[in-house]
């Protein structure tokens, strides 16, 4: 069961299917920050002059190695945090894929941009920064850690990662897959530490820039802080992504793509479908089949390939979800289906006569929740789906693709996607805008965020 005696000075990973503690893990005491920071300093020195074929061989290792200890990893992953095996199969996967993409396309990404001008030789050259600091949530363990990690090691920075407290030991199996790999022994490094400590990095003149996913709360402080000490900052936030289902959706074909854009990882994905907004003529449709399908998810134990959906990763975050869901009960929603916690777990929920000052509207809801609202058309669903503080991503299901295309301008989002998921893949760029962020991972955009682009010109 969980350790309510915790020393000070120590975290631990509980299980959150059956409340069981993993591990206790006792935090780097300052002087230890220190020595780790030390190193990333001292391995930038060597690592930043390696040839970039060099590294990109790295990141095939890398990628060997996570094929090798896919098991492992997601065993390790599904105990942690709670998600389904197949899930955190599939999240290695997507990990091996982001590896081979950047040793295939990272020379490329990286090689001086040559610009005619009157100069006899003009052109851009990126040069790596230091020491990055990367300040990770726990929904997706691996998958958040490499999305930053791949590029900006590959880039020739070296990295100090503080992950959230609940992953340890998924901190911990990155940092010796690296190692295990061949990068040197600094390059990479994992650190149990609290919130005070990232603030005391970030000011320390050897950290160059810090990288962030994780809420809005945490984003603006993060932002405070490298914006006092100057450094740059990538932060992808939370979101509140609007689904919206046109009257000539082809829901036959769409309709597992609409289930998982909500109900994926539990519903806990910045990029989820958090409100659903549906015009009239299919509505009824919608809701019946949509909610027949969410009805039938399975849930049970995560190492089981048959659990499709599974308890939060905290007690905590299903409490939280329960008082969003009764704010909106109390302002008139229905309850189509769930609205129920046990402990961690929160019952796949959907509610209808929702209003924009719910919370379910107004904020993020990290779990399996689906809030639904009728619209008479296109205009009033773009208007409802633009009213929010996020802007993490849109997406759009109908057979009239041109329509939405004219209305690509109107979406002040990072993203939009027209009859799939809004989905991360490392050849895209990805990001948020407003309140979920700025700065973007993933693709060439990404590898380019911890560089200097220099403008190097010859007469
Ligand atoms: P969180 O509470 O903000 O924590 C994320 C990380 O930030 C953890 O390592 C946490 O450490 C640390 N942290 C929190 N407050 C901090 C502070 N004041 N100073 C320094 N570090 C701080 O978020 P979460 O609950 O773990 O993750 C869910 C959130 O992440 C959601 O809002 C989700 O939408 C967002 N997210 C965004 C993206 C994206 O790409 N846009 C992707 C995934 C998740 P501790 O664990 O020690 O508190």
């Amino acid at each position: 069961m969980s350790d309510t005696t915790l020393l000070p000075n120590t975290i631990q990973s509980v299980n959150p299917y059956n409340s069981k503690v993993l591990q206790k893990y006792e935090m780097d005491a300052h002087e230890r920050v220190e020595s780790k920071l030390q190193g990333a300093h001292e391995a930038f020195q060597q690592w930043k002059e390696k040839p970039i074929k060099e590294r990109t061989r790295l990141l095939q290792n890398l990628s060997h190695s996570l094929e090798h200890h896919m098991e492992y990893l997601s065993e390790l992953m599904t105990q942690e945090m709670g998600k389904p095996i197949t899930q955190s199969r599939a999240e290695i996967q997507k990990c091996i894929f982001l590896c081979d993409f950047y040793a295939t396309n990272a020379e490329d990404f990286l090689a001086d941009d040559i610009i005619e001008t009157d100069a006899s030789e003009s052109f851009i050259s990126y040069d790596p920064l230091g020491v990055i600091l990367a300040v990770m949530p726990w929904n997706y363990p691996f998958w958040q850690v490499f999305r930053f990690a791949v590029p900006t090691l590959t880039a020739g920075n070296t990295a100090l990662l503080k992950h959230a407290s609940n992953v340890s030991g998924c901190a911990f199996a990155i940092q010796k897959l690296f190692l295990d790999a061949g990068y040197p022994s600094a390059c990479f490094q994992t650190l149990l530490t609290d919130h005070e400590m990232v603030d005391y990095l970030i000011k320390n003149d050897k950290v160059k820039a810090v990288s962030l996913t994780g809420s809005e709360t945490a984003g603006r402080h993060i932002a405070k802080v490298a914006g006092e000490s100057l450094k740059k900052a990538v932060l992808e936030l939370g979101g509140n992504n609007a689904c919206i289902v046109l009257d000539d959706a082809d829901l036959d074909t769409h309709l597992d793509t609409m289930v998982n854009a909500r109900m994926q990882n539990t519903g806990q994905s910045c990029i989820a479908a958090k409100r659903f907004i549906v015009t009239k003529g299919i509505f009824d449709e919608f809701l019946g089949k949509f909610t027949k399908r969410v009805k039938d998810l399975q849930f049970g134990d995560p190492m089981n390939p048959a659990t499709e959906i599974a308890t939060l990763a905290r007690e905590d975050l299903a409490n939280d979800l329960e008082k969003q869901v009764q704010d909106a009960v109390q302002k008139g929603a229905k309850v189509i289906l769930g609205g129920k916690r046990d402990k961690a777990y929160y019952a796949p929920t959907i509610l209808t006569k929702v209003t924009t000052d719910m919370a379910v509207f107004k904020e993020e809801t990290f779990g399996p929740v689906a809030p639904i609202f009728k619209v008479n058309d296109f205009e009033e669903a773009i208007s409802l789906a633009t009213d929010t503080k996020f802007g993490l991503g849109t997406m759009v299901f109908t057979e009239d693709i041109d329509k939405v295309r004219k209305t690509i301008s109107r979406i002040p989002d990072g993203a939009l996607f027209i009859n799939e998921l809004v989905k991360s893949d490392p050849r895209l760029p990805f990001g948020g805008t407003k309140a979920s962020g700025f700065g973007r991972e993933l693709s060439k955009e990404g590898i380019l965020e911890f560089v200097n682009k220099k403008t190097v010109y010859v007469k």
